[in-house]
Formats: structure tokens, C-alpha cells, sequence
């Protein structure tokens, strides 16, 4: 009976590695196939500036991608090995929002998309790995910006809540994009796990940006949970003990 178990828990973990290699290598050649084409055609037509600008701007965040998903690889290691600890240090929350608002800003106004940051005033400062923190705010923002039809709306809102002594940042990524089926919401944040699309162009992912948000803010002794309505948008809202 023992042998069955351990039998069918080493056919799952298999199952897991090839599809995990399966979803990193296609989330790997996908930007390096472009890249290529855009290099090549930059070659063959140097005169013609504006598909040479085109070009060098779908290069550009196409290396910003395959940076981002590098660094979800390493993030990922890192917090998986047992001796994983943050580096912490005094950070405010409201700068590192206004830096990845503004980082991924060119991409939504390529795609059409409004992006906004309400702050509200006086943020409290949080003892925090500034890194792994942007990097999962970066990780919303590419699914807002990656799950939003064109015309739509992208909002990141923060507040902080006291309550007793303590105090907690609440931060929102809101957009009004295709939002996620209730079947599914349960599980965005299990590793490699990415909802069935009813309609609509394939969307890429690898299925590991959630699992790293949600792994970097429980690191920090916070919590994120998902509200989504299909066809109206989603809400990702995250809360971290800051310092009062
Ligand atoms: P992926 O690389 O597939 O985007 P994630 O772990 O970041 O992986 O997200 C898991 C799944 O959750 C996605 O495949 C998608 O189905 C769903 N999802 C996440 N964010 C959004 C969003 N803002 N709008 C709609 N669906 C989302």
C-alpha cells in the first residue's frame, strides 16, 4: 500500500517537472523568437525608422520580460531553499509603487490601456526586502496589463489601516479586464496553475508569478487574497505590517 503511495507521488512530482520545464522553455523561446525577428528585420531595413523605432521598442520589453521571468526563476529557488532569508531594511512602500507604476507605464500606453496610482498621503514606512517586494507588485501589474483588453483600466491604490498598536499597508492592483472564472479563483496561486480562457487571443505565463507574490508577502508576514468577476476585472489585494 506504501509502495502504491510512493509510486503515485513520484509519477506526480514528474508530471510537475515536465510541465514545468514545458511552461518555462515556451515562456523562454517565445521572447527570444521575437527578439530574433525584430533583430533580423532591423538588419534588413536600417533606413526605415519608424519600423526600426517599432522593432527596438518590441525588443526592449521583450528583454524586459525574459528578465522578469529569470528573476521569478531565481526568486523562486531562493525562497524554496531552506536557507532563504530576506533582506530587510527601512523602505517606503509608496516609493517602490511609483517606481513599478512608472516601469511598466510605457507598456499600458502601448496597449492602450490607463494606468493610475492613488496614494493616499503620509504612507507609513515598512522593514522590508525592497526587491522581492517590487518584484511582486511587477508581478500584478504584468498580469493587469497582460489580462486587460485594450481601452481598459489599470488602478494601484494604498492605504494603511492602525488598529491597536499595529499597523497594516493595504495595497490594491485593480484592473477591468477579463477577470478569472470562480472555478478557478481558488487556485491562481498554486505553482504553474493558469485558468482555462473561454475566448480571446492566447495570453503567455508560465503560471509562477502568483506563487512568487504570494510566497514574497507571506516572507514578510503579509497576506494577499484575489476578487474577480468574469468579464467586469479582478482585485489583487495585498496587506503588509508596516512600521506605526
Ligand atoms: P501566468 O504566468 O499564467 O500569468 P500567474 O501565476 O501570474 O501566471 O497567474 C495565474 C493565473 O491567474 C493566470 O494564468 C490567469 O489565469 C489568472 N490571473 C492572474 N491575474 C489575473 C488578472 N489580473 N486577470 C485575469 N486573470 C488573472
Amino acid at each position: 500500500m506504501l509502495l502504491l503511495e510512493e509510486v503515485a507521488a513520484t509519477q506526480r512530482q514528474q508530471a510537475f517537472y515536465r510541465n514545468f520545464i514545458q511552461n518555462v522553455s515556451h515562456e523562454l523561446k517565445t521572447p527570444l523568437t521575437v527578439i530574433q525577428g525584430h533583430a533580423a528585420k532591423m538588419g534588413d531595413a536600417p533606413d526605415d525608422r519608424e519600423s526600426w523605432l517599432a522593432s527596438r521598442r518590441i525588443i526592449a520589453d521583450e528583454a524586459k520580460r525574459l528578465t522578469q521571468l529569470v528573476d521569478n526563476l531565481l526568486t523562486l529557488a531562493r525562497l524554496e531553499s531552506p536557507s532563504f532569508a530576506l533582506e530587510r531594511a527601512p523602505l517606503s512602500f509608496a516609493a517602490l509603487l511609483e517606481e513599478a507604476v512608472l516601469q511598466v507605464s510605457d507598456l499600458a500606453e502601448a496597449r492602450h490601456l490607463a494606468l493610475s496610482l492613488n496614494l493616499a498621503p503620509g504612507l507609513q514606512r515598512l522593514n522590508g526586502d525592497r526587491a522581492r517586494l517590487k518584484q511582486m507588485v511587477l508581478n500584478l501589474l504584468d498580469n493587469a496589463l497582460k489580462y486587460t483588453p485594450p481601452g481598459g483600466s489599470i488602478t494601484v491604490s494604498a492605504q494603511a489601516e492602525r488598529s491597536g498598536g499595529g499597523c497594516r499597508l493595504e495595497c490594491r492592483v485593480q484592473d477591468t479586464g477579463e477577470g478569472i472564472p470562480p472555478d478557478d479563483l481558488p487556485y491562481i496561486f498554486d505553482k504553474l496553475y493558469r485558468a482555462r480562457r473561454a475566448h480571446g487571443r492566447p495570453v503567455e505565463g508560465s503560471g509562477l508569478g502568483l506563487t512568487i507574490a504570494q510566497e514574497i508577502i507571506r516572507a514578510h508576514g503579509g497576506e494577499i487574497r484575489a476578487e474577480s468577476e468574469p468579464g467586469r476585472g479582478s482585485t489583487f489585494t495585498l496587506s503588509l505590517p508596516c512600521t506605526p
